[in-house]
């Protein structure tokens, strides 16, 4: 059997009827770059996220890196940053001049360690930006508690985490400001390129629409510097068609993931995601860790398993391999191996199962029946060198 990690095409099948004429409506009428799609799309993604204002951009990047722009934050800055996140988390911080300052996960839920982000403020700090990673919101009541008692920009990362629920919330809307990527394979995904921000804020929507589009609200009259980042026609309507049935999606992986919890129960050497109390988790990414038994060495078992699955057609991730701090591109903030253990232990051990709305029962039996394989096969050969051993 075949299980890819993602499947859009199986996807597209299913709303081709409405996304074909969608675009075909785009080609029409030229409107190739934001237009009336576009404007549609942000009305209504900030009207699911009841905030005032979404600014559709070009990627999620470009939202992480508008979210701080607009925001304010400039060389000298310091921003507080989990060092388990994918690097786009950081080029926000760094594109506008300022510093990340990395800080370790929690144990449990992956994300941001707010007791440990208290600690990594200094007077440079402006910003601490919440990565609700996997698709598990981050714990932001205590975030946003340390952010007003230090005076701080708290902000979203919500790339992987759309309609994810914290307290009943949908994150986006948590904080002051807050970023998404509609990357084709994100939960809610466009046909190419895609990001938005959300914020209620007049005056931060206002600099974002600005430096979207080249620093200006009329054509040729620049009040501040700028970018290109404007989202496309195609990737707003291909949005409007999509949106209707994220709903419907999130409970498909949900199923998919409480499947999962199903059948990998009961297997010692692997710890299965935890959804936190406070969290409606939506699953962009279904991460176990191999963590192995105490009785003989697991170095290198992660990597193990993945050769398994891969060989026995069962296409895995690691989400991520090596933690931000730990990154050529951030040698000069001087960090090393050990500073964040939670963090560099999921970058060993951590491995991301298929997961998408349209997995089959079929295929998470298939994936659950070759771990436990993986895991049966290897004890066999330990028990029989120990009665080698013996004898
Ligand atoms: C995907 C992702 C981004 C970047 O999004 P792009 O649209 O690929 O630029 C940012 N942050 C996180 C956590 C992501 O997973």
């Amino acid at each position: 059997m075949q299980v890819p990690f993602l499947d859009l095409k199986t996807q597209y099948q299913s709303i081709k009827h409405e996304i074909d004429p969608a675009i075909h409506n785009i080609l029409e009428n030229s409107s190739f770059i934001l237009g009336k799609a576009v404007f549609n799309f942000e009305e209504e993604f900030a009207k699911a996220h009841e905030v005032k204002h979404c600014i559709a951009v070009n990627s999620g990047t470009a939202g992480n890196h508008i979210a701080l722009w607009a925001a304010g934050i400039g060389s000298g800055d310091e921003v507080i940053i989990p060092a388990n996140t994918f690097i786009a988390t950081a080029w926000g911080a760094t594109l506008c001049g300022a510093k990340p300052v990395f800080v370790d996960c929690e144990k449990d839920s992956y994300n941001i360690d707010p007791g440990k982000a208290e600690e990594a403020i200094t007077p440079k700090t402006k910003a601490i930006v919440a990565v609700h990673l996997y698709g598990q919101p981050a714990n932001m009541n205590p975030l946003k508690e340390i952010a007003d008692k230090h005076n701080l920009l708290l902000v979203e990362d919500s790339a992987q985490a759309h309609f994810a629920e914290y307290m009943g919330k949908k994150v986006g809307g948590l904080g002051e400001i807050s970023s998404f990527s509609f990357y084709p394979g994100k939960n809610l995904g466009a046909y190419g390129e895609g990001g938005a921000v959300l914020t209620s804020s007049d005056e931060i929507a206002k600099k974002a629409k600005m430096i979207r589009d080249h620093g200006a609200l009329q054509k040729y009259q620049h009040e501040i510097f700028g970018h290109n980042y404007r989202m496309e026609g195609i990737q707003g309507a291909v949005l409007g068609v999509k949106l209707k049935y994220i709903n419907q999606w999130t409970d498909a992986r949900r199923k998919n993931a409480e499947r999962y919890n199903y059948h990998l129960s009961g297997i010692p050497q692997i710890k299965l995601p935890a959804e936190m109390p406070y969290a409606k988790h939506v699953y962009h990414l279904y991460v176990i860790q191999v963590l192995g038994n105490n009785s003989h060495s697991n170095a290198g078992l992660r990597d193990e398993l993945a050769e398994h699955l891969v060989k026995s057609g069962i296409s895995v991730g690691f989400h991520y391999p090596v933690p931000l701090h730990l990154q050529k591109c951030f040698d000069y903030l001087g960090y090393k191996k050990g500073d964040f253990p939670m963090s560099e232990q999921l970058a060993e051990t951590g491995i991301s199962l298929p997961m998408f709305p349209e997995l089959t029962e079929e295929q998470i039996v298939y994936v659950a029946q070759q771990i436990k394989l993986f895991f049966e096969n290897k004890e066999e050969k330990f028990s029989s060198y120990i009665h080698a051993a013996q004898v």
